[in-house]
């Protein structure tokens, strides 16, 4: 066999501790800004963030944490978050986070599957931890994350306080060099069936995601921006934002719990965001807030909407009335979770605003690093037309290979089935029609939840919008629409219904409507439609 000639180029591990290391080298002023759950604002640089990791990984030794060892958090965006992003990967630890929105027996369930030997807290979670720590017997060290005299009142053994563990190290430490394919990072999947599965993601993978992710087509961030994940940075690394803001040295703000409307203008404002990024819900109650207390956004130009279906209403309204741009994504944790991300190409400028905007309301193209490709049921590559829609499937550096403790490869021919349904088109533009198991099958032919939805919240009436397939002895399966009102708005049945028939064809047009005073919601602020179709499934459709 045939030898290749090796390049003559240093050889370093691609190892996430760089990153920070990188921003205290070349931005070591820039801030890092933090509203805490204790009250008031934090505000240091990213040298003291790498100062205190280091502070930090000398404390994870001291308590016996090595190589491979998962350290589990349930915390907010704050700076010590951060600082545990950095300290436990960067040490060859694993950094776990959990969400704090799932169940208590789930949380327990996936910190003994992780099998956790630390678990640093928030103290919004003390309750949380208190009541699940006589079901984790593998965590041999809590830490609240917080200073002496904020220490709650919680009976737990083993408990650390943050601020005295850290504030007790030194900062003289090595970053350790190790195979960039060791993990570094473990996430759970949000589960709507059977248990979460895990995702380990490796230095290698998150790196490589990192920096295709910052680039112009995708988040653009420079040392100019000042970016406010809301994406908490307990669902999928927070959009890899702690990660990304450190390689070019933007300023980097970190909300805290408070995710209102109101406390996110106040930040935004105050600190002079220039790029956020979270779910349709976060901006729904953002722009609710500026609507209804008549504010601008000053610094704020861009957002990235994903996780689940950006309404194209939405992004209108935030671009018409408040000129920042909305760039729709896709992803998923088993993608770490960049997939795709909504950028005009340059023969698109010249297109009219409508043309452009139907472009712009997709998903987006991938970026160099991810594959995508559509296929039929007998698994036959559909064509990239923009109308043919099949189950998405994806290839690349940053996508799962099998889940944590995982026997079965979950891939179909290298491929990772997504589980979502959609078009691509010969751009290579996605458009997610729906996750398979919420398309509604109506007499054997599919009718895009996601459209129907668009649709409806394009009314001014219409705060929020759900479709579901509920049973209909004839069709199999008929859309109803379930909306939440717009404080103060009059709207019924009759008129939303008014608005279909111009936008989608006469069978998709949803076959009754029922008014809600809130959708139940995922552990990661999506719609449930799990939950909606449980609650709805007695709903008679007219005429059956
Ligand atoms: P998670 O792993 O919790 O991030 O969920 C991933 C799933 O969220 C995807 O498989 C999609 O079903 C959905 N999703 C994410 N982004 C979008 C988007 N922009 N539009 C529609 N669905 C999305």
């Amino acid at each position: 066999m045939s030898v290749p000639l090796l390049g003559q180029m240093m050889d370093a591990p691609l190892l996430l501790s760089a990153l920070l290391t990188h921003a205290k080298d070349y931005h070591g002023d820039t801030e890092v800004v933090s509203r805490t759950v204790e009250g008031g604002i934090h505000r240091y640089t990213y040298a003291d963030a790498a100062q205190r990791s280091r502070q930090l990984a000398n404390a994870l030794k001291r308590i016996g944490v090595g190589m491979g060892d998962r350290v589990g958090t349930l915390a907010w965006n704050g700076y010590r978050h951060f600082e545990l992003y950095y300290a436990v990967s960067g040490s060859g630890a694993v950094m776990h986070t959990v969400n704090p929105r799932l169940f208590p027996e789930q949380v327990a369930w996936i910190i003994n599957d992780a099998e956790d030997s630390v678990l640093c807290f928030d103290l919004t979670f003390a309750p949380l931890v208190e009541a699940i720590a006589p079901k984790c017997p593998t965590v041999k060290h809590w830490v609240a994350m917080t200073d002496r005299a904020h220490m709650p009142a919680i009976k737990l053994p083993n408990l650390l306080c943050y601020e005295d563990w850290v504030e007790a190290e030194s900062d003289e430490y090595e970053w350790p060099q190790f195979d960039e394919k060791a993990a570094c990072t473990l996430c759970y999947t949000s589960g709507t069936t059977g248990n979460p599965k895990g995702v380990l993601y490796s230095h290698r993978s998150m790196m490589i995601h990192t920096m295709s992710g910052a680039v112009p087509d995708v988040f653009n961030l420079s040392a100019r921006d000042c970016v406010l994940p809301v994406v908490p940075m307990f669902h999928v690394n927070a959009w890899a934002v702690p990660y990304a803001a450190p390689m070019v040295g933007a300023k980097l703000v970190f909300p805290g719990a408070a995710l209102d409307g109101a406390s996110l203008h106040e930040l935004f404002e105050s600190e002079g965001v220039t790029f956020s990024a979270g779910v349709p819900t976060v901006w729904q109650g953002l722009l609710q807030h500026l609507q209804a207390n008549k504010l601008k956004v000053s610094t704020l130009k861009r957002c990235v909407i994903g996780g689940s279906a950006c309404p194209p209403a939405l992004m209108k309204t935030f671009e018409q009335d408040y000129g920042v741009k909305i760039h729709h994504a896709w992803g998923m944790t088993e993608m770490s979770p960049l997939g795709t991300f909504n950028q005009l190409k340059n023969k698109h400028l010249k297109l009219s605003a409508e043309q452009q905007f139907a472009i712009e309301t997709k998903q987006g193209r991938p970026p160099f690093g991810v594959q995508l490709k559509i296929v039929d049921a007998d698994g036959r590559s559909l064509p990239r037309d923009g109308h043919a829609f099949g189950d998405l499937l994806v290839k690349g550096y940053w996508i799962v290979d099998r889940y944590f403790k995982g026997d079965k490869s979950p891939l179909q021919d290298g491929w990772f089935p997504t589980g979502d349904v959609g078009t691509l088109d010969s751009d290579g533009y996605l458009q997610i029609t729906d996750r398979s198991k919420d398309v509604i099958k109506s007499g054997g032919e599919w009718i895009s939840s996601i459209d129907l939805e668009n649709v409806a919240c394009a009314h001014p009436g219409v705060a929020q919008a759900a479709v579901i397939g509920v049973h209909h002895p004839k069709w199999d399966e008929r859309p109803l629409l379930v909306v939440v009102k717009k404080p103060g708005e009059e709207v019924d049945r009759d008129a939303l219904l008014a608005i279909f028939p111009d936008r989608v064809a006469k069978w998709w047009i949803p076959d009754d409507v029922v008014f809600v005073s809130e959708l139940p919601m995922t552990a990661t602020g999506k719609i449930s439609k799990l939950r909606l179709r449980e609650q709805l499934k007695d709903h008679r459709l007219p005429g059956v």
